[in-house]
């Protein structure tokens, strides 16, 4: 399978801006890639350009060594020279043919033997495990049959990288969770390169090894999933990650022996680097706080007040109001709280992110402890 690698790739529509301005991205052999983001941030376009189905404006694609597509030496190798196989949101099987006939007729369509056709046919469906609806017209399988069978005519001719646009959209919840775990499971068996667009960043974190985040056509960060949710390089990366969302406290800052001195509206705050960072006497700052990381305790810590209590059974997301500054915090557990009472949190960890306002970047990781 092949290292992915696209240099400077650039792709401005004849109308509008540019749809991805000098995107950078190397997908190593076997990963399992989301290109995540907003509405209009240019996944499809980076995926249809990575296929062949969209010429970039400016740029390279290697696939390993092979040059795929270069602006400046001419070159732009068709889509059915990549060897990528290509999933779409609407996958769109052919009504009046079997799940056999669905899957049999590409590879019959690239002169495949009769003999060899059959038995990757067979193959596949086990794979998929869809062999008991061979024989089936799409129109007799539920939703998830019905893109298992998709899935499995996409991998059937065994493409080196399989391209997916928000394959899992159109499916109800509880399937959309099964058919995630598959394409995990499948991507695990078959060791292909998976490019996966997805504005949903859960799915985005749940299934892959890496995450290219985007806006408006610029990479945003590049990380495993964990990483990106952890240790976010900007504003925006932080925002898009996690729900509920990250607590953003605008404050001031003051370098004091290796800690900072935070000064927000409500509270005041000393923050603990993780490294050495350096930032200027009264430096304006944002501070990130995920809402797992307010603690709920019975006693000490900052006084606030419930505005809202939002229990599943598996946890309760809390929106707290601490002097005026209002919170999302996470306890775990079967517990709820009555709407305005009175609640005490402290904050826990060493995840706490220090972000310039200005540049809107991070600063550092670090702990944060009360100031009297
Ligand atoms: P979504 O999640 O809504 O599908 P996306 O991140 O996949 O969005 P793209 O479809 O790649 O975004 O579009 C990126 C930008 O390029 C958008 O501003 C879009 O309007 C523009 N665009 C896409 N295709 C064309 C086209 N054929 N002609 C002109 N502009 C286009």
């Amino acid at each position: 399978m092949p290292r992915i690698r696209l240099e400077h790739i650039t792709k401005q529509f004849s109308k509008g801006s540019k749809a991805v301005d000098q995107l950078d991205l190397v997908i190593e052999d076997g990963d399992f890639v989301s290109l995540l983001g907003p509405s209009g941030c240019g996944k499809t376009t980076t995926l249809r350009m990575i296929a062949g189905l969209e010429t970039p404006t400016e740029g390279e694609i290697y696939f390993d060594d092979q040059c795929v597509f270069s602006q400046d030496k001419g070159i732009n190798i068709s889509p059915d020279k990549r060897n990528v196989g290509f999933l779409f949101q609407n996958y769109a099987l052919w009504p009046h043919m079997t799940v056999r006939r669905n899957i049999a007729f590409g590879l019959e369509n690239m002169k495949w033997e009769k003999s060899r056709v059959e038995s990757r046919v067979k193959e596949i469906c086990d794979t998929m495990r869809i062999a008991e609806y061979i024989d089936r017209y799409p129109a007799e399988l539920s939703g998830g049959q019905q893109q298992r069978v998709a899935i499995a005519r996409t991998l059937a001719p065994n493409p080196r990288v399989l391209l997916m646009d928000e394959p899992l959209s159109n499916l109800d919840a509880k399937l959309r969770n099964d058919m995630r775990a598959e394409l995990k499971r499948l991507h695990m068996n078959t060791g292909a390169t998976f490019i996966y667009v997805t504005h949903d960043q859960s799915e985005a974190m749940t299934l892959s090894s890496k995450v290219c985040l985007m806006k408006l056509g610029v990479l945003q960060q590049y990380s495993p999933p964990l990483e990106l949710y952890g240790s976010p390089q900007n504003i925006f990366c932080a925002d898009f990650m996690g729900n509920p969302s990250m607590n953003f406290v605008p404050c001031k800052g003051t370098p004091r022996d290796g800690a900072i001195e935070l000064e927000a509206e409500s509270f005041s705050l000393l923050f603990h680097p993780n490294s050495p960072a350096e930032i200027r006497s009264g430096q304006e700052l944002v501070l990130g706080i995920r809402p797992e990381a307010v603690k709920i305790v019975p006693s000490g810590g900052i006084e606030s007040k419930v505005i809202s209590s939002l229990p599943t059974g598996l946890d309760t997301i809390l929106s707290l109001n601490a002097r005026g500054t209002i919170l999302s915090a996470i306890d775990f557990g079967i517990v709820d709280y009555k709407m305005d009472s009175i609640i005490r949190f402290t904050f826990e960890g060493n995840r706490f992110v220090l972000f310039d306002k200005e540049s809107t970047n991070q600063i550092t990781l670090g702990s944060l402890s009360l100031r009297a």
